[in-house]
């Protein structure tokens, strides 16, 4: 016997329970999406691999070990599995110039791929969400990006997600921030972890979110952006916590919240649940407003988020939020010679007036088939025997109450199934 193969540790199988879950939430998302005038987008899953070395930036975390990447050798060419969609999105936008007659608000849905450590709630592959506002200058959508989170949070009934926000100024000004940081780290350097060495000339804003306790005493004596901040970037900050004060959504500013990619800019924000553990992020988001021009568009803003949607679920789940599973209306049961071609064609019929049917399938007897349309969990059993065939009709009996089972001619009997479904 041949060895059993499994998946690819980190990427999952959704099964039809957590599909239909899935499902469901996905629904919920693209009509949140449509309600803020937010447009589909849907790019390939790959991508040259330098799309990403230069939207995310060579000293992160995605580009430094995330990505999976490899030669397509038909080609000679490197390509990698996409880590996150914003880079893919601007690409999009460059390539079709989609904002040759104004910004555009986008969003998107699917899988992105990292190689990282699989955990609870972290896998290499899993599912994000997201808006792209694409030319607007802000704050107003910035704003509204965190507005309609905070209004889908609620929606789905998801409680106690808060909102961690700060500014991270213009690249001129974390410029001259930088210098100063990596100043302060290397008089301290023996106190860094080798994660914080690491970034000190590379990535020194990151190690402000070090979760190293010994690290973190140095970040506490380091100086906070905020001295660096100029007239634009504060009016601009204030005017985002204005239009999210008056929308009535609580946010903690959080300036150590420097997120992982270079390309932000100005407005960073993350959703964090303490109810997930060490994995709570549900969503992070920002602005990027040089990405078009590194990528070698015209020069346009931009701002985003990426929501989690393994997290979200988890969260969904935890909360008892997940919807009920809906079983089929009717459960087709057929028995004796032409039976089962007239119980496909009122299956069709059926499906055909958007009721839900299943067809008894496989043979077995009546009893048997009984069984399985209870366990089905199907409101009603359809039955064609001899009788009915003969009658043109169908016996109806109902499998969660105690309504008796009765004759229904074939005429007119999706209108009658459906009144049976309503309790009548
Ligand atoms: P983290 O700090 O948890 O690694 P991140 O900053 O790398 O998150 P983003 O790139 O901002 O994450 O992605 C947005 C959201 O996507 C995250 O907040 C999280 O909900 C989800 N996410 C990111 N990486 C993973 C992963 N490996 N598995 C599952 N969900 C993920
Ligand atoms: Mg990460």
């Amino acid at each position: 016997m041949s060895a059993r193969l499994q998946a690819v540790r980190g990427m999952n199988d959704v099964l039809p329970e957590a599909a239909e879950v899935r499902l469901w939430l996905e629904g919920v998302v693209a009509r949140w999406f449509a309600r803020y005038g937010y447009r589909q987008i849907r790019t390939p899953l790959l991508e040259h691999t330098g799309l990403f070395r230069r939207a995310i930036g060579e000293a992160t975390d995605i580009v430094e070990k995330e990505m999976y990447t490899f030669t397509d050798a038909l080609n000679d060419e490197s390509l990698t599995l996409r880590p996150e969609a914003t880079a893919s999105a601007v690409r999009a936008a460059i390539e079709h110039s989609l904002l040759h007659d104004g910004p555009k608000r986008l969003w998107y849905e699917g899988p992105m791929y990292r190689h990282e450590r699989p955990q609870k709630g972290r896998y290499r592959e899993f599912y994000q969400f997201g808006a792209e506002a694409l030319g607007y200058e802000g704050p107003d959508v910035d704003a509204e990006l965190i507005v309609m989170c905070a209004a889908l949070w609620k929606e789905l009934g998801l409680e106690g997600i808060r909102l961690e926000l700060n500014t991270i100024g213009s690249t001129e000004e974390r410029a001259a921030y930088r210098q100063d940081l990596v100043k302060h780290f290397a008089a301290h350097e023996s106190r860094l972890d080798a994660d914080a060495r690491r970034r000190l000339h590379s990535n020194p804003l990151r190690i402000l979110d070090s979760k190293n306790p010994m690290v973190q005493e140095v970040v506490a004596t380091a100086p906070a952006m905020q001295q660096y901040l100029g007239e634009a970037t504060l009016a601009h900050f204030e005017g985002l916590q204005r239009l999210l004060r008056t929308s009535g959504v609580a946010f903690q500013l959080n300036f150590r919240l420097v997120r992982g990619l270079d390309y932000y800019n100005l407005t960073v924000f993350e959703w964090i649940s303490d109810r997930l553990g060490a994995q709570g992020t549900v969503c992070g988001g920002g602005r990027y407003d040089g990405l078009f021009a590194q990528l070698g568009g015209k020069p346009a803003p931009g701002v985003g988020f990426a929501a989690g949607v393994e997290r979200l679920v988890a969260l969904l789940a935890e909360s008892g939020r997940t919807p009920a599973r809906r079983p089929a209306d009717v459960y087709l049961v057929h028995q004796g010679p032409g039976t089962l071609e007239f119980a496909f064609a009122v299956g069709e019929e059926l499906r055909a007036a958007g009721l839900a049917a299943v067809l008894h399938a496989g043979g077995g007897n009546f009893k048997a088939q009984m069984k399985k349309a209870d366990a089905s969990g199907a409101a009603l059993a359809v039955i064609v025997g001899e009788t009915e065939l003969a009658a043109d009709a169908v016996a109806v009996k109902p499998l969660r109450d105690d309504r008796p089972q009765r004759q229904v001619p074939r005429a007119g009997l999706a209108a009658q199934l459906n009144a049976l479904l309503k309790g009548n």
